[in-house]
C-alpha cells in the first residue's frame, strides 16, 4: 500500500486502532477493551471524495474523529501530506501544531441541531474560527462571514440571527460555512445528511460537490446509506466491526464487490428499475461484539460462503486488482452480485 503515486495522496492512515477500555468495580479496573477501530489502513487522494460505509457501531465515525485527534488514537499512523510542510504525522503533533493543522482539516457532524451553539448568532458561529486564529476582525470579519454565507447559499442578512431560526438543511449549510472559514484542504463529513429529509439531502449533497470543485476540497464522507455514498464518492471503503473489509473505486465496488459483507449490504439497496428483481441477502446472527470478536474472519458467523479456514485465520487486506482492496480468503474465487447501474 498504497498503489497511486505519492504526490496524489493527501492523507494516509496506517494500521489505525482505537480501543476503549472497559472499566469495572470500585477501583475501576480495566477488564477488557472495546476495539472500535482495529487496524484500519487506507489513503485519500487529493480532491477526491472517499466514502466510508458500514452499519452503525462499525467504527467509521471513530475513525473520522481519530484523523482530527478529536479522539486520541490508541495506535497507528495518520500522515497528512501538507504542500508546504511536507508529510506530517498527525498522531505525533503537539497542541500548537495540531491547532495549526486544524486550519487544513475540518469536520462537520450529523446533527445540525446539536452541533451549533444555540446562544451564538451566525456571525459568531461562522466567524469564530477566524477570530480564534487571528485571521480577521471588525469589518473584515463581517465581509468574510458574508462571503462564506453566500458560498453556501445563505443570505448575508441572516448573520445576526440564531440557529433556531433555520431548518435542518440550512443549519447544515451553516456548518459547512463554518468548516470553510479557514480555507481547509480536507473535511471529514460525518453522516452530514442522515438527519435531513430526502429532498433536502440532495440539495446539501449538490452543494458539497459544488464547494469541492470551487475550493479544491478533499472529503472523507462517512455514511450508512449506500445510495448516498454511491452518489457522492469517487472511492468507497466498507467497514465491519472496526476493520476495513473492502475498498475500491465507486463503480468497481458497486458492480464488482469482492467481499460477502459488501454484497449483503448492496442487496438491501432499492434498485432504480423495479423490474430487476434480485434476492435480498438477509444476514443471520448477531453483529460481532467488538469487545470480544470471534477468531479468524470477524464476519464468518454470518457469512454464507464461510469455510473452515475462515474461523481460524484472519484474512488480511490485499490489493486484488489496482486500487481494489479486499480482506477475504476467497476474494479471487467468489462470484458476488453488485448493483446493476
Ligand atoms: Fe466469508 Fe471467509 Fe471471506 Fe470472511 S474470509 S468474508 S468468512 S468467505
Amino acid at each position: 500500500m498504497p498503489s497511486p503515486a505519492q504526490d496524489e495522496i493527501l492523507l494516509e492512515v496506517r494500521n489505525l486502532k482505537k480501543h476503549f477500555p472497559i472499566r469495572r468495580g470500585f477501583l475501576r479496573r480495566t477488564v477488557g477493551y472495546v476495539k472500535a477501530v482495529d487496524g484500519v489502513t487506507f489513503y485519500i487522494k487529493q480532491g477526491e471524495t472517499f466514502g466510508l460505509v458500514g452499519e452503525s457501531g462499525c467504527g467509521k465515525s471513530t475513525t473520522g474523529r481519530c484523523l482530527l485527534r478529536l479522539i486520541e488514537p490508541t495506535e497507528g499512523e495518520i500522515i497528512f501530506y501538507d504542500e508546504e510542510a511536507g508529510p506530517l504525522h498527525v498522531e505525533q503533533l503537539d497542541k500548537e501544531q495540531m491547532r495549526r493543522l486544524r486550519r487544513n482539516m475540518q469536520i462537520i457532524f450529523q446533527d445540525p441541531y446539536s452541533s451549533l451553539n444555540p446562544r451564538l448568532t451566525l456571525k459568531q458561529i461562522v466567524g469564530e474560527p477566524l477570530i480564534v486564529n487571528n485571521v480577521a476582525r471588525g469589518r473584515e470579519l463581517e465581509d468574510r462571514v458574508a462571503a462564506l454565507l453566500r458560498a453556501v447559499g445563505l443570505r448575508p442578512e441572516y448573520m445576526d440571527r440564531y440557529p433556531h431560526a433555520f431548518s435542518g438543511g440550512q443549519r447544515q449549510r451553516i456548518s459547512l460555512a463554518r468548516a470553510l472559514a479557514l480555507n481547509p484542504k480536507f473535511i471529514v463529513a460525518d453522516e452530514p445528511v442522515s438527519a435531513l429529509d430526502v429532498s433536502v439531502q440532495a440539495q446539501v449533497l449538490n452543494l458539497m460537490e459544488d464547494l469541492q470543485e470551487r475550493f479544491n476540497l478533499t472529503y472523507l464522507f462517512i455514511a450508512h446509506d449506500l445510495s448516498v455514498v454511491k452518489h457522492i464518492s469517487d472511492r468507497v471503503a466498507v467497514m465491519y466491526v472496526g476493520k476495513l473489509v473492502e475498498s475500491a473505486e465507486t463503480n468497481e465496488l458497486f458492480t464488482n464487490p469482492k467481499h460477502p459483507y459488501t454484497e449483503a449490504l448492496m442487496s438491501a439497496v432499492p434498485k432504480p428499475n423495479p423490474r430487476i428483481r434480485t434476492e435480498r441477502i438477509v444476514l443471520t446472527g448477531e453483529v460481532a461484539n467488538p469487545a470480544n470478536p470471534p477468531p479468524g474472519c470477524y464476519f464468518h458467523p454470518r457469512c454464507r460462503y464461510a469455510q473452515k479456514i475462515c474461523a481460524e485465520e484472519e484474512p488480511q487486506l490485499r490489493e486484488i486488482t489496482p486500487e481494489h482492496f479486499v480482506a477475504c480468503h476467497f476474494a479471487d474465487e467468489l462470484e458476488l452480485r453488485g448493483i446493476i447501474s
